[in-house]
């Protein structure tokens, strides 16, 4: 009896001081198989978080809810430990397009995947701002802020998060004041957020490697960094202030490794989800997630 009893209290104990040091990581999943799937093939490679597409990457119909999938992924997912995971939007759909129906449709298609997260406690669903296409990006500000607000009106439990860009082409959200622009339109902004991408921030111009407390004072100052609620860690194929947007995996980039331990640990980032978008496959992502793992430190 004392012995089970002795047993059972270690096991509590060691659960207790792993949450506390847990880092929060996953990578990108193919949603092809469904929810549960996702679940275990994060657990699998050693993740507690995952990220997904809700529907085809270039835009299309996404597939018939699966009720009985979803019941089942969230039993799995309170028995592993995965508390929270992020869904991202088609990368195709631009909210802020030329055209008036297709600004529509890419309302509709958010609205759509929305409703279909309102399964999933603490939920989140990260989408790119979109491209101006030389309409000026003030106008692209303007329809994406539009958007947000139409969106809100439906008041949707999940928090819908805006991506830091590369400033590839006519992007919208290649700088903090870009995405603050579109934030301060939007009247409520209780559920929204932003996710910083490692790569994109790199090719915006942002100096993460040599001054990475001096980016996250920028973003405080212009975003509040209560607003950032995720981050994607992917390192560059290349140099600062190139607005290309190629991933490469952490460590093989001109991010390099050490970057990414000091965002892993800062005090300001420790808690938040990270999701690698690295140019991997399975094996590769559960390599990522175990080195980052083991540089994952006590705060100091
Ligand atoms: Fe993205
Ligand atoms: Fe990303
Ligand atoms: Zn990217």
């Amino acid at each position: 009896m004392c012995v089970q009893r002795t047993t059972k209290q270690h096991y509590y104990i060691e659960i207790y001081s792993e949450e506390i040091k847990m880092l929060r990581i996953g990578c990108h999943l193919s949603s092809s198989k469904g929810y549960l799937a996702m679940g275990k093939e994060a657990v699998k490679i050693g993740a507690n978080t995952f990220q997904f597409f809700t529907r085809n990457p270039r835009g299309g119909k996404a597939k018939p809810l699966n009720v009985a999938d979803i019941e089942s992924y969230l039993a799995f997912a309170a028995e592993n430990g995965i508390k929270q995971i992020l869904a991202h939007a088609p990368y195709t759909m631009n909210a802020c397009a030329k055209d008036a129906d297709l600004r529509e449709f890419v309302y509709e298609t958010m609205c759509d995947d929305l409703s279909r997260l309102e399964y999933f406690p603490n939920g989140m669903y990260n989408f790119h701002p979109g491209s101006h296409v030389k309409q000026g990006v003030e106008v692209g500000i303007d329809y994406i802020a539009q958007m947000l607000n139409r969106i809100n009106e439906k008041q949707y439990k999940t928090t819908v998060l805006l991506e830091t860009m590369a400033g590839k082409g006519t992007e919208v959200g290649r700088s903090f004041e870009e995405l603050a622009s579109i934030i301060e339109k939007v009247e409520d902004t209780s559920h929204l957020g932003v996710c910083l991408d490692t790569c994109h921030v790199f090719d915006a111009g942002y100096d993460i490697v040599n001054d990475l407390e001096g980016v996250l004072e920028q973003f405080d100052k212009v975003l509040g960094i209560e607003r950032l609620k995720a981050i994607h860690l992917n390192d560059s194929k290349n140099e600062l202030g190139s607005h290309k947007d190629r991933h490469e995996k952490i460590g093989e980039g001109q991010i390099g490794f050490s970057a990414f331990e000091k965002i892993v640990n800062h005090p300001k980032l420790r808690k938040l989800p990270f999701f690698l978008e690295t140019p991997n496959e399975l094996e590769g992502y559960a390599k990522e997630i175990e080195t980052l793992r083991k540089c994952y430190h006590e705060p100091i």
